[in-house]
């Protein structure tokens, strides 16, 4: 399989070769063809796998149409900690680097003002830490009712560091016509009880 076969777009695959990645992982594989068809995708993987493609790419084909508006951000992807927040906005800037998609990093421990001087010029996706994004979309800086496509990483952290009860309010803020794609590297019952609860006959992909 190569990552035309997939159904990426040229632009993707131009950045795919200046990275270096010459063929698609096994999560890629499974999760690219079905995140692209539209539908939701449990992907259930370890960190190494190159999951975060397997998120991010059908990401950036599927908005690549389109400019989000002031505050509106198109697309969420939640991260449990700051680091791997930053980890995977610099996979998405490399990615969409023949894009005009634009990303705003909504993390704790930096200033505010940068942040919200992004999200008013239009961010099309937001990259985050439950925490900081509730805290944003508190202030009314960020509005969630714009997102198409919802991006869970590392949920099985997430439900160790205690953010559950976090996910749970941003998602009932999100539009039900919506795509979710969901990685999580175990599957304890809280996890499956949210993909239960906030899927729609998620396709699964476990490597
Ligand atoms: P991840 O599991 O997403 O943290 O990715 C692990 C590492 O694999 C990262 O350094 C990626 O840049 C790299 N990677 C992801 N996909 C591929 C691929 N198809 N070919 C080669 N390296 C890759």
């Amino acid at each position: 399989t190569t990552f035309a076969d997939l159904g990426l777009g040229q632009k993707i695959l131009d950045a795919l070769e200046a990275v270096g990645y010459k063929e698609p992982t096994p999560i890629q594989a499974g999760a690219i063809p079905p995140a692209l068809a539209g539908k939701d995708v449990l992907g259930i993987a370890q960190t190494g796998t190159g999951k975060t493609a397997s998120f991010t790419l059908p990401l950036i084909e599927k908005l690549s149409k389109g400019r989000a508006k002031a505050r509106m951000p198109r697309s969420l992807i939640l991260s449990p900690t700051r680091e791997l927040a930053a980890q995977i906005a610099e996979n998405f800037d490399n990615y969409a680097k023949h894009t005009k998609l634009t990303k705003v990093l909504l993390i704790g421990g930096v200033a505010f003002g940068p942040q919200e001087e992004i999200l008013n010029r239009g961010a099309d996706v937001v990259i985050a830490t439950p925490g900081r994004l509730l805290d944003q979309f508190e202030r009314g800086k960020v509005l969630l009712n714009g997102v198409q496509v919802l991006v869970i990483d590392e949920a099985d952290r997430m439900l160790d560091m205690g953010f559950i009860p976090d996910i749970e309010r941003i998602l009932k803020t999100l539009p039900a016509r919506r795509q979710t794609l969901f990685f999580s590297a175990t599957m304890p019952p809280e996890i499956q009880s949210l993909v239960d609860k906030f899927m729609k006959d998620p396709e699964r992909v476990e490597v």
